[in-house]
């Protein structure tokens, strides 16, 4: 037991996006296979975000979620539907993600962990929902007059996104890796996604927070994100145990906030505070049938 353990318990949860492994985008008849190919060469006027063009459901990539949610000891959905969710980014072409709101194809399920030197546990997960992923952006700087500019490669807009949202239910960093290796260990096995968090196809949101032992109540959370290997994961959270029990022993209010975790300092920065929280304003996707 750690220093911090003996005074507080660490309560985390995940959120895990991955890239399914199917032939073709998640709703136009583009190659999904965007790394290997050369910029904006697997595009069309759908992935574009071109206005009056109709998305169609990729049947491919629903089996694959249909398989993750049995795999996970879901609940599936007999009725599902897709949602708007609306932000400006550059790298979201049509200024909404085509994502699940309230009716995801898998909800309820569970995976249960063990890592060494621990007792065994049961992770809840509370919902695996179906999106698209964005474009990526890729920042420079110029030779010449040192200027930073941004380019733009729409290969991958739009290929399939599956995110895995587990409960607070782990509550050590082994713990947290631990749910990620057996993860991407059954992704894997049922051949639904490639799992590779270095490569980008894995990618994994740490929710943490601390509450004095023995205490009912979560504490504040705060999310982590940016980490590129398990160890990153690993180690983003053992820094937030340290850093949020430090606040809580000087009598500071923990604020809820993005933090993004440095690879080269290995330590986690804050990004972007409540205030600044989205309002996606969710709507059903119209052009998509539930
Ligand atoms: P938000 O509305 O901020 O997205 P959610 O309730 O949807 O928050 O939860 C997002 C993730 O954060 C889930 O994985 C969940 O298990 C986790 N989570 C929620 N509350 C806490 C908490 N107090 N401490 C740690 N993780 C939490
Ligand atoms: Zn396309
Ligand atoms: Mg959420």
């Amino acid at each position: 037991m750690t220093a911090v353990a003996t005074r507080y318990e660490t309560v985390i949860g995940l959120e895990v996006h991955c890239q399914l492994i199917t032939k073709s985008k998640m709703f136009c008849s583009c190659s999904a296979d965007y790394a290997r190919a050369d910029p904006n060469t697997h595009v069309c006027p759908v992935c574009l975000g071109m206005p009056g063009v109709l998305p169609v459901i990729n049947e491919q990539a629903i089996e694959y979620i249909v398989m993750t949610g049995l795999a996970l000891n879901c609940r599936i959905a007999e009725f599902s539907k897709f949602d708007r969710k609306n932000y400006p980014y550059p790298d979201l072409m049509k200024g909404y993600q085509i994502s699940q709101y309230d009716l995801p194809v898998c909800s309820d399920g569970w995976l249960d962990i063990a890592p060494e030197g621990a007792g065994p546990r049961r992770v809840g997960i509370t919902r695996v929902h179906m999106e698209e992923d964005t474009a990526r952006l890729l920042h420079r700087t110029d030779a010449v007059t040192g200027e930073g500019y941004s380019l733009i490669d729409i290969n991958r807009s739009g290929t399939p996104l599956m995110e895995i949202v587990s409960e607070p239910d782990m509550r050590t960093p082994a713990e947290a890796r631990d749910y990620l290796v057996r993860l991407r260990q059954i992704l894997r096995y049922i051949g639904v996604s490639e799992a590779n968090m270095e490569d980008g196809n894995f990618r994994c949101d740490a929710n943490v927070s601390l509450r004095p032992v023995g205490a009912e109540a979560f504490g504040t959370k705060v999310e982590v994100k940016n980490m590129n290997s398990f160890r990153a994961v690993h180690d983003a959270i053992a820094f937030e145990e340290v850093r949020q029990a430090g606040m809580l022993d000087r009598g500071e209010r923990i604020t809820q906030e993005t933090r993004g975790w440095v690879d080269d300092t290995r330590e986690t920065v804050s990004q972007r505070t409540k205030e600044h929280a989205n309002d996606y304003r969710y709507f059903p996707e119209p052009d998509l049938p539930p």
